[in-house]
């Protein structure tokens, strides 16, 4: 107890300097941003007088009988899980990168394969305390404040610097029972999280190509039994991808056929040949993120496969961590190919899926669905019909026809069309982006699928003026890479390991 209460105070002592800081700009007129020392979004930052809330990065205390955490922003879900672990409780969604941390996936955009039972993770928020763009310090949850909560969501910070947050936690043994189900088809993958059983805690799946996936159920276990157990975490093991690759049975390339996944593992011939569901027992830590070594499969693009091969994955591991490779982007400024996640509604997510494989054909593609609740205003749910079950969350991170990035193939100009194609569509099946990567919008065409009108209210009533609007936050495409200068590159390329 008394530890709790030294917590608290020394976060009171924190936010305190925090809320002067940001007074202090208010009184001056001068325009402001948070920096709090990490970040998954893929834009650039920008230059410009910051806030720095980079020590709010501590546990505060942990309710069992309740299974909540109150946090502070900064706490990255590793960290969190890790402080967790002797309770035997994780977050009730853990969003897939290590790095990501409660803030930005508060104000930012953040799900995982548990989504599809709690919705994003801001929907597993209980409540939280945020410094308003005048320095005052309110608290808001669902009951209290609504407007300033639900506002605030997906709002990437422009209504205040969200100082804690109480988030909610669910009971979870030390594995996960993962069962890996074959799929020939979108619509099946699709069908399938339709008809995710009650006793289902995770779901997501993979589409290799527009005939081959795998669908991946989890069920939190208490015991071993008696199914192998495999890792995803360290150097020695496999990527979660390939791992799952191997699940399927994948036929030789053919013309209207082609699974890259195939090319880069060079292992085709030696697939499975029957459908059957395959189960193993995951360690829970492992399981959550899955996707970090290797950032889903993106760490792969460019490696010539005979040069890709368990002893560098083995050597050169470091780099293959989502932290290291966001370093690389953030040094550069930006990616060679199309790294956008989009939100579509269920009943639309077939068609979508189709327009990309007949339009774009860029796999693998990563599924999730997300259960639907429309209260943010900023959020990727808000164009949905009350109708509407769940989202799917769609990944489309590579570039057209399996063809290589635009460094080596399309020119940027095609790169920049190719991603307003997409956004166009998006808005025609009612879907919306996540504002974590590079947006190509005019201003009329990104304020089309928001309610500006209620969010400019919200500001104005949350003293939001001092902070960039969120459309001056997104507005940034990304540079054409071919204009990086050689040292900027090479400086990428040195930087060390956390
Ligand atoms: C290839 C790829 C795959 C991805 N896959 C997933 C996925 O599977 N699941 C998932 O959840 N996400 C995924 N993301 C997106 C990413 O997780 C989200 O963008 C997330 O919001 C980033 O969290 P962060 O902690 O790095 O926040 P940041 O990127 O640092 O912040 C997000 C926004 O919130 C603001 N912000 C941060 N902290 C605060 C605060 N304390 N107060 C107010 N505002 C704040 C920042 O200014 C920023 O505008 C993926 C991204 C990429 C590139």
């Amino acid at each position: 107890m008394l530890k709790e209460h030294a917590a608290t105070a020394a976060h009171a002592e924190r936010v305190k300097k925090i809320s002067h800081a940001v007074k202090s700009f208010s009184e001056q007129g001068i325009a402001f941003r948070i920096y709090h020392g990490s970040s998954n979004s893929t834009r650039a930052a920008s230059r410009q007088e910051v806030v720095d809330i980079s020590k709010l990065k501590n546990v505060i205390s942990i309710d069992t009988t309740n299974k909540t955490a109150v946090v502070e922003p900064g706490i990255a879900m590793d960290d969190l899980m890790r402080y967790l672990r002797p309770y035997n409780l994780i977050p009730a969604v853990v969003p897939d990168f290590p790095g990501i941390t409660a803030g930005g996936a508060f104000a930012g955009t953040a799900a995982e394969s548990s989504s599809f039972r709690y919705g994003y993770f801001d929907r597993t928020v209980v409540s939280v305390e945020i410094v308003l763009g005048n320095g005052e310090i309110v608290q808001a949850s669902p009951a209290h404040n609504a407007d300033l909560f639900f506002g605030s969501v997906g709002a990437l910070g422009t209504l205040g610097i969200t100082t804690q947050l109480e988030v909610q936690l669910i009971d979870c043994g030390r594995y996960v029972e993962v069962n890996y189900i074959p799929v020939h088809s979108h619509s099946q993958a699709l069908q399938m999280f339709e008809q995710a059983e009650d006793n289902v805690d995770f779901i997501d799946a993979i589409m290799f190509s527009n005939r081959h996936g795998v669908v991946v159920e989890g069920r939190l276990v208490e015991k071993l039994g008696a199914q192998p157990v495999t890792r995803f975490t360290r150097a020695k093991d496999p990527w979660f991808f390939t791992h799952v690759h191997k699940k399927i049975r994948c036929g030789p390339a053919t013309d209207t056929f082609h699974c890259l996944t195939c090319h880069w593992t060079q292992h085709s011939r030696t697939y499975r040949q029957d459908s059957t569901i395959m189960s193993e027992l995951v360690p829970v830590e492992d399981f959550v993120i899955r996707y970090d070594r290797g950032v889903f499969w993106m760490a792969a693009y460019g490696w010539a496969p005979n040069l890709w091969n368990r002893f560098t994955r083995f050597f050169l591991n470091f780099m293959f961590h989502t932290r290291f490779q966001y370093r690389v982007v953030h040094l550069v400024g930006g990616m060679p190919h199309i790294v956008q996640d989009f939100a579509i509604p269920e009943h639309k997510a077939d068609v979508f899926l189709h327009y990309l494989h007949n339009d774009f054909n860029i796999y693998s593609l990563w599924l999730c669905p997300i259960k639907h609740d429309a209260r943010a205003p900023m959020h990727t749910a808000q164009t949905c019909t009350e109708h509407t079950r769940y989202l799917v969350n769609i990944g489309v991170w590579g570039s057209p026809n399996y063809g290589s990035d635009y460094l080596h193939g399309d020119n940027y100009d095609q790169f920049v069309e190719n991603n307003r194609k997409l956004e166009d569509k998006v808005a025609n099946v009612r879907g919306l982006k996540w504002l974590y990567a590079c947006n190509y919008y005019q201003e009329t065409e990104f304020w089309r699928n928001y309610d500006k009108e209620r969010y400019d209210e919200l500001r104005t009533q949350w003293k939001a003026d001092r902070l960039p609007n969120i459309w001056q936050k997104i507005r940034r495409s990304q540079q054409d890479l071919r204009l990086v200068a050689f040292g900027q590159w090479l400086m990428a390329l040195l930087i060390l390991p956390d």
